[in-house]
């Protein structure tokens, strides 16, 4: 993937406050998100300089902050206004916004229950995610060693930082491996998601997608199970053991990154990215991108 150094990119960031030079935007070595990993963040996408699903997402930012025990010290509109403030300082029409908060500098323990909560939104030019073709060609996946823990050991529900140490970690063996991208298991080897997205599978014209099971249930993820129900798909929502992969002809991914993303391999196993059901789904998921209300 292109190296960015996002210390450096155009335009302004939004923090505490203040919108100031991104290259200005800085926090204290000492504050409790960088040693602990309690930061809770946001991937928004910018389409026609319009944010994508705010509303979903800023409700899910809020919660994130909740599942970990603190608050968010910004009403969600507030925050929506500054999204939009973003989008025009930086001149975005199809970008990316990144909201996060953070615990700050009063404690150097993992106790914190009185920080001062940090919030920054910063956005920027859409970059990316995969190879431009990966909608037509679809990407490749391979089963990572990296599993997800399961409730009773880690706030899945919660889009923090903590959670994605495994993320980087899986993904970094998939690309080491020469794949794209990695699927987590959780510790009975059922399916999870990938490290930016959830996962859908076909097969005799039945949608499958994993239940969630302390993984993130995606923004993308409930809008194409709408989609599908809209459509009358034959679908179902269960658990998913990496036995049955096999079985399936098709399979896809969705996220605010890859949006609706074909998949033309698990490990070995090759499948069919031209499966009319899921170029259905690429093509209405594609209108209300445009719509985008
Ligand atoms: N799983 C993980 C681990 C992710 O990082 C994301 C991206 N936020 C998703 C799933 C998909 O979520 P969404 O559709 O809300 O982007």
């Amino acid at each position: 993937m292109l190296q960015i150094d996002y210390s450096k990119i155009p335009g302004k960031i939004w923090m505490n406050g203040n919108f100031i030079d991104t290259k200005n935007a800085k926090i204290h070595v000492l504050s409790h998100s960088l040693h602990f990993a309690s930061a809770v963040f946001e991937g928004i996408r910018i389409y026609n300089s319009k944010p994508f699903l705010i509303d979903k997402h800023l409700k899910r930012f809020e919660k994130s902050a909740r599942i970990l025990d603190y608050r968010i010290p910004f009403k969600l509109e507030k925050i929506k206004k500054i999204c939009e403030k973003i989008i025009k300082i930086n001149k975005l029409s199809d970008g990316y916004l990144r909201p996060i908060a953070w615990r700050g500098t009063e404690s150097m323990a993992p106790v914190n229950l009185d920080s001062k909560i940090g919030v920054a939104i910063a956005g920027w030019k859409w970059p990316v995610y995969y190879s431009t073709d990966a909608k037509k060609n679809g990407i490749s996946l391979c089963l990572s060693k990296w599993k997800r823990p399961p409730a009773f050991t880690a706030p899945g529900e919660s889009k923090c930082s903590g959670l994605y140490q495994i993320c980087t970690l899986a993904k970094h063996e998939a690309d080491r491996k020469g794949f794209d991208d990695a699927i987590m298991l959780d510790i009975e080897s059922n399916i999870t998601e990938t490290t930016s997205s959830n996962i859908f599978f076909i097969r005799d014209n039945t949608i499958y997608t994993p239940k969630i099971n302390n993984f993130l249930n995606g923004i993308t993820r409930q809008t194409i199970i709408k989609l599908i129900k809209k459509n009358n798909f034959l679908f179902k929502e269960k658990k998913i053991n990496k036995n049955e992969l096999n079985k399936f002809e098709s399979a896809f991914i969705t996220g605010t990154a890859c949006e609706v993303t074909p998949i033309n391999k698990i490990n070995l196993k090759k499948l069919n990215t031209k499966n009319t059901l899921v170029l259905k789904l690429i093509d209405q998921f594609d209108i209300l991108k445009k719509k985008n209300v």
